[in-house]
């Protein structure tokens, strides 16, 4: 069995602010129980930086795609890296908000996100100045995500990460599933399916791509993995 795990929302609830979404000892152990006996990577659109910093230590049987897929990493080495042609100007942006309470930018490789959970004005305003500076720096691929704005600027995406990853890893597609819960997992959902794996969605109703089973929030994920694991020590 080869586990593929999205991070936000999946394996850790949502967070007010991304650096709040630490992972806690028993789940982590869980994934790391997962990792030493079948195959496992997570698959985050946080860059490589933001991930360890709420995860912590990771171990070399993790394989990690970050950055929607941008990079991959085992074992705190780049085994993968997508080439971004065209970095747009982040400091510009930051002096843009920096007269707004709440919002984070998150720089990371291949674009950045605009975080604005714990902002409490007008969101409409956020909506302006983001469109405003892609307007200026126009990339790739727009996200609208769970109170986060991001630009790609590199075409790569959680879906053609995990392609990626098959391919350093010589996994077979088939034997995996695909665990998500927000818009950039579909593009991952969409590939599984149809290199003939499974995709599990984490949320309340059903989305409209097609899935193979759904769990209400990261409680039910977790409790799942539990068993998993035991599944992988025991075959
Ligand atoms: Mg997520």
């Amino acid at each position: 069995m080869i586990l593929l795990l999205d991070y936000d929302g999946t394996i850790v609830p949502i967070a007010e602010k991304p650096e709040l979404a630490k992972i806690d000892t028993r789940t982590k152990s869980i994934i790391e129980g997962i990792s030493e006996n079948c195959k496992l990577a997570i698959v985050t659109g946080r860059d490589y930086k933001s991930f360890k910093n709420v995860f912590g230590e990771i171990k070399d049987t993790i394989y990690l795609i970050t950055s929607h897929g941008v990079e991959i990493f085992r074992d705190s080495i780049k085994i993968f890296e997508e080439k971004i042609d065209n970095p747009p100007p982040i400091e510009e942006l930051e002096k843009e908000i920096s007269r707004l309470e709440g919002i984070d930018i998150e720089n990371k490789k291949g674009g950045f996100a605009l975080h604005y959970r714990r902002f409490k004005g007008n969101e409409e305003e956020i909506r302006r100045i983001f469109y405003e500076f892609i307007n200026k720096y126009p990339p790739k691929k727009i996200i609208e995500g769970k109170k986060v704005y991001e630009a790609l600027y590199s075409d790569t995406n959680k879906g053609k990460g995990i392609i990626n990853l098959f391919n350093v890893t010589g996994w077979n597609p088939s034997e995996a599933i695909y665990v998500g819960d927000d818009t950039t997992d579909f593009d991952a959902f969409k590939t599984i399916k149809h290199l003939g794996g499974k995709a599990y969605y984490v949320g309340i109703k059903k989305p409209h791509v097609e899935i193979d089973g759904i769990f209400k929030n990261t409680e039910e994920v977790r409790i799942w993995l539990l068993k998993i694991m035991n599944e992988c020590q025991n075959p």
